[in-house]
This record gives C-alpha cells, structure tokens and sequence, in this order.
C-alpha cells in the first residue's frame, strides 16, 4: 500500500520535494502538508488533493500521515524530529538535522530511547553517481589506500542574508557529510584558512574560505568554500590514493562546438547539479520504509555533521587547528 507523506516547510526545496514524492518516487504521495505561510501552503494543498494542517504537530499526529518530510526553516527541524519520533514515524529531515550538536544530540537520545531508526537526513551527495562511484573505489582499494582529498564547493553568487559562519552551516556541512561518508572515517581536526577575499562579497561574508580536516587515519582533506565565484555552481573532489587519483566529473550531456570553441556548460545551480542525486534520495526512503530497514544517513551521521560543524566555527575564530572528538556511537547506529 502507498505510504502517506505529510510535509512540514512548503517553500523553495519542500515544493520539490512534493513534486518529485507525487510525481516520480513510487510508493507513497502527499496527503498533508504544513506551513506558517498559510496562504502559499493551502493553495498548495488545494492543488495536490492533500489537507492543510495549521501546526506541524497536528500534521504529525495526523492518521493520515503515516511519514513525515521536514522542509522548514533550520531551526524548526530539531521540534518537527523529535515530535515524529514521539509518535514512532519515519522522519525525513533536509539538512541541518539541528543547528547545533546539542540539538542532535537530544534527537540521537531520543530514537536511542525508541529503540528504533526512524529518522533520515537530508545528505543527498551519497546518492549521487559520482560520489557513488568515488567510494567504490575506496572500498575496493582500486588505487590503494586514500592518502588527500582535494575540494570544493562553488557558488555562482551569494545574497546579502548569506553571512560568514554559512560557508560551513549551509555549504560546506554537505562535504563534512559526504567525505566522512565516502572515507567511513571520522574526523580528528579542523582548521579554517580566511585568504584573500574576492570584490564580490560583501562586509558580512569572508570569501572564500578553506577548511583543512584531518581523519582518524591522518587523510587530509582541503575544502573551498566559494560562494561567489561568478561562474556557476562547481563541486570537486580528487582523492589521491597510493597508486592513483579519482576525481568527479562535472555531469553534463551535451557538448558545444562553435566559434572556435569546444565546450560544456557547468550546472548553474544545485538543483539541477544534484537533481538525480535528490531523486534516488526519496526512492530509496520510501523504498527501505517499505522493507523496514533504513539505509540513508542516520541522526548520528547528523550529529557527527554538527559536532565537526560547531569546531569549524572554533577554528575560524581562533585561527587555531581544534579538535574534535565523538562520544561512543550508540549500539543503534552500529
Ligand atoms: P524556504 O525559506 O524556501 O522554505 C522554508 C519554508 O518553511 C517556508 O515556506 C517557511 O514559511 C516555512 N516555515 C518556517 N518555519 C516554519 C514552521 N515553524 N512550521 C512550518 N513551516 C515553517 O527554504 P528552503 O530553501 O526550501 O530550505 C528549507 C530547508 O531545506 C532548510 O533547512 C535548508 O537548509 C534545507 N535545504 C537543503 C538542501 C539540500 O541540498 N539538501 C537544499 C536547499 C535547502
């Protein structure tokens, strides 16, 4: 039977989300959606055939709504989580899991005390072809062992509400995922390099910035975080291993030959860079729900994210290399 999908946040990505739910994942669709912009979200639901819900919680305790989406503002996600795992419901929630440690923390706690996996976070770059096919061959030792990490992270251009400490929170925090992912190691270091700044920033913003983050192994990765590089949206990742490197293409179909050029374009946004990554993310949620085993990143992939998240902030404002350190992961995640 078709699972029952309620939404919380019906602005920019939940609109997507909901389209990509009704209109190409198999095996659930929309039946609630929740947002205090009540207008914008009832004339949405009128247009779906879903209800409208006046609180998150009322959409959550809902039995129309057998699994929950949250798509709201980052510091809403931690109340929506651990209302959803309350009533033992699967939760989707897009990054940040919580806007700090601390809050995932007590999400972590709070599936530990249900006893079951029920929340998923939104890092979608581990369903992306390319990074699929990095950490393949990082299992399989292809070109031995990973020794750097090469990255970045490139925005065409950032708005004036885009402020210093978001290069990590809001950017760089997908490749704090997806490296400690595609390396299945955490993280013992971080360090915050602030270079030269480009014309195009603003006095709130630094950028770029380079983050430096050393694994339990001694793999170094260096990050850029540029989020107004003018040109497109521009993600890399070589990992140079003993024998070899592997590296990311930049996805594109077609090539242009004309006045004397040869050329393909760069994505000019993450949407439509990651569009098949976001697919396979919500095909494979509804589809591990249906099997009972969840398979995507975890609340403790969450709160990794976040304790790395929050020494990043330390190590820009100290200018120092700081030190981060896990507590035993619990036996849930194992
Ligand atoms: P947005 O501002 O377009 O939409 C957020 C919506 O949440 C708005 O409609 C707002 O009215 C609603 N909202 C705020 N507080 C609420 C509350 N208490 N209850 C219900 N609704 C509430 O933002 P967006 O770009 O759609 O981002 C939403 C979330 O998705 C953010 O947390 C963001 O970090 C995350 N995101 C993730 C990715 C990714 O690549 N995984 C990409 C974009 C956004």
């Amino acid at each position: 039977m078709d699972l029952k999908v309620g939404v919380i946040g019906t602005g920019a990505i939940g609109i997507e989300h909901i389209k990509r739910i009704n209109e190409k994942v198999q095996g659930a669709y929309v039946t609630a959606v929740s947002d205090i912009n009540v207008e914008q979200a009832q004339r949405l639901a009128n247009q779906i055939d879903a209800v409208f819900f006046e609180t998150g919680e009322e959409l959550i305790a809902s039995p129309d709504v057998a699994i929950v989406v949250v798509t709201s503002w980052d510091p809403t996600h931690e109340k929506y989580v651990l209302e959803a795992i309350k009533h033992g419901k699967y939760v989707f929630c897009e990054k940040p899991l919580a806007t700090d440690s601390a809050g995932c923390k007590r999400i972590v706690d709070a599936e530990v005390k249900a006893g079951k996996k029920l929340v998923q976070v939104g890092f979608m770059r581990r369903y992306d072809r390319g990074y699929i096919e990095l950490k393949e061959a990082i299992e399989t030792k292809k070109f031995g062992e990973p020794l750097m990490l090469h990255c970045a992270h490139r925005n065409p251009t950032a708005d004036e509400n885009y402020l210093t400490p978001m290069a990590i929170i809001n950017t760089g925090i997908h490749e704090i995922d997806a490296l400690r992912w595609l390396l299945q190691e955490d993280y013992v270091s971080a360090q915050m390099i602030l270079p030269k700044q480009t014309s195009f920033t603003h006095e709130k913003l630094h950028d770029p910035q380079m983050l430096i983050l050393e694994t339990v192994s001694g793999i170094h990765i260096d990050l850029e975080i540029f989020v107004n590089c003018q040109f497109g949206y521009d993600i890399k990742c070589d990992v140079v291993c003993e024998t070899g490197e592997i590296g990311l293409e930049d996805p594109a179909y077609t090539h242009v030959k004309a006045k004397g050029k040869n050329y393909t374009k760069i994505a000019p946004d993450w949407q439509t860079r990651f569009v098949e990554a976001y697919d396979y993310e919500f095909e494979l949620w509804v589809r591990s729900i249906q099997t009972g085993n969840l398979t995507g990143p975890t609340a403790w992939d969450g709160y990794a994210a976040a304790v790395t998240m929050d020494a990043c902030g330390k190590a820009r404002d100290t200018g120092e290399r700081t030190l981060i350190q896990l507590p035993e992961c619990p036996a849930l995640y194992k």
